[in-house]
């Protein structure tokens, strides 16, 4: 047990030492109780591992002391679907099966390495070299690795119920270049994510690559949020022929105009926009201004027949108010609602088909009209096509591109065009640069056309010009 002992001397009138008293006390239970508060300040109670704050003193230890040889590896664990069974076999059972993953973890590794547990299913390993046993820490990490992969996908006793489970494992090694902790976590991160994408159940080594790829989106992402604040989109439009060359409607594309890089196309920002969710309130935005333009266009007789066809991103697709934020920016500027395509892709199919067509319905019954954009290259199947409420097949330009000089092609847009009138949807084929293609196509039977061959994309000011400058039609009966 442990004592506090005061000794104090006795002394008698000649000045002598007689004798010591000593006073003890038994403070065993402080001395435990500051331990258990050591205890629960830097380990996990479940695990009883080191938790996040004893991780981080150790690896600033291990990044500052000069001391130290300064070399070795970090590991970012984490369970693959640990969730699920956390979901389906309650908590007692995840807390279960983390105890025995941090058991097993522990014995993959040697007495002086760390363990820690950075709280849910995520584990860290932080490997040092030490002076005893200098080791390539590359080679070092990777056996270890392989060791926890084969330990982890051993099945686990648990209650009435054999467990199964697999994790995946990223790995940074850190030596003579300068890191700081934060940096290493972050790349230790990474490399995890690289490996659950790899599918999982897999070990992936940090490398520069992947924090470049990752630096690039952010710094796009970044950029658009700011764009969108300031304002920087704009809409241009490309003209839609019919099969007598008139023009039947437009196709808004989406800009921006970046105030040093120019004009950038969507090609380079959308699918950044739908990560981040900014195609939501951009999309809206598009949406709107089409509207208004079609209002615009609706006072004045010899454009009122017009359509404009607007671009709708999965995500945008399946935001629960898309339906309704379509009714109202139809409603808000008081437009045909039959003049508004919306183009749709195939990868709405992929999954979630009924709530597609539920929604593709209710846009149907308010008048809008549906074209399935970039149609061939997708997921299409004949069944679901019959299911889909649709006006329009678009042929993408990839088919176009090499109608003439490949017959694979030019053997898909033939039949594409016969199911589309087979279904009784009209056609347009895009990206139409020669009159060869468009009269290939019309040999086929195509209804409309867009592309270079008639127009390119133009700002709202030129196309009215281009407008203006097409011979005079007949008056508009719609
Ligand atoms: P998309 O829907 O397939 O649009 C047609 C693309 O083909 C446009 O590229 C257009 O400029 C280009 N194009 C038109 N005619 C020709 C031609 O004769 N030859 C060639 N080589 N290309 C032609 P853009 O404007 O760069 O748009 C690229 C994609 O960005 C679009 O492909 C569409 O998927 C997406 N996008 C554009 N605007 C929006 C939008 O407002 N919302 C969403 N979600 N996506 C948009
Ligand atoms: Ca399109
Ligand atoms: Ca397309």
């Amino acid at each position: 047990f442990w004592v506090d002992l005061d000794v104090s001397p006795v002394w008698d009138k000649q000045r002598k030492l007689t004798h010591w008293v000593a006073v003890g006390r038994d403070v065993t239970e402080r001395k435990l109780a500051e331990e258990k508060i050591q205890h629960l300040a830097f380990y996990d109670a479940l695990t009883k591992l080191p938790n996040r704050q004893l991780l981080m003193d150790r690896l600033h230890a291990a990044l500052a002391d000069p001391a130290r040889p300064r070399e070795g590896a970090l590991m970012f664990i984490d369970l693959d679907n640990f969730k699920v069974l956390n979901d389906t076999l309650g908590h007692q059972k995840g807390d279960m099966l983390l105890q025995l993953v941090a058991e097993r973890l522990r014995s993959c590794v040697s007495k002086g390495d760390t363990v820690a547990r950075l709280g849910g299913d995520e584990f860290v390993i932080l490997l040092e070299n030490r002076g005893d046993k200098p080791l390539d820490p590359a080679k070092g990490a990777r056996a270890v690795a392989e060791r926890i992969l084969a330990a982890l996908g051993e099945p686990y006793v648990l209650p009435g119920y054999l467990h199964h489970t697999t994790c995946s494992i990223g790995v940074t090694l850190f030596g003579k270049s300068d890191r700081t902790v934060s940096e290493l976590l972050k790349q230790a991160d990474l490399a995890m994510y690289q490996a659950k994408s790899a599918g999982r159940n897999t070990v992936c080594f940090f490398d520069p690559e992947m924090q470049a790829v990752v630096s690039a989106n952010a710094a796009l992402a970044a950029d658009l949020r700011q764009a969108w604040r300031e304002g920087h989109f704009k809409v241009d439009y490309q003209p839609q022929v019919g099969a007598d060359g008139r023009m039947i409607g437009v196709e808004a594309l989406l800009r921006w105009q970046h105030p040093q890089r120019g004009v950038v196309p969507p090609s380079h920002f959308i699918s950044s926009a739908e990560d981040t969710s900014l195609i939501i309130p951009i999309g809206r935005w598009v949406l709107d201004t089409a509207c208004a333009q079609l209002a615009a266009w609706a006072r004045r007789p010899d454009r009122r027949h017009l359509s404009i066809s607007v671009n709708v991103s999965v995500k945008q697709f399946r935001h629960p108010e898309f339906v309704d934020e379509v009714m109202e920016a139809i409603a808000q500027w008081g437009v045909q609602p039959g003049k508004l395509k919306l183009e749709l892709t195939e990868s709405l199919l992929a999954d979630g088909i009924d709530v597609t067509i539920a929604k593709m319905g209710s846009l149907k019954d308010m008048g809008v009209q549906l074209s399935l954009d970039d149609f061939g290259i997708g997921y299409s199947s004949l069944s679901y096509l019959k299911r889909l409420p649709l006006d329009q097949l678009k042929i993408d330009r990839e088919f176009v591109k090499d109608i003439l000089t490949d017959a694979n092609d030019a053997a898909i847009a033939r039949t594409v065009i016969g199911l589309a009138h087979s279904l009784d949807l009209d056609v347009i084929a895009e990206g139409v640069e020669t009159e060869e293609q468009r009269q290939f196509l019309a040999r086929q039977g195509c209804d409309s056309y867009q592309g270079y061959l008639f127009c390119r994309p133009l700002p709202i000011d030129e196309l009215e010009a281009f407008m203006d400058r097409q011979p005079a039609q007949e008056p508009a009966t719609a």
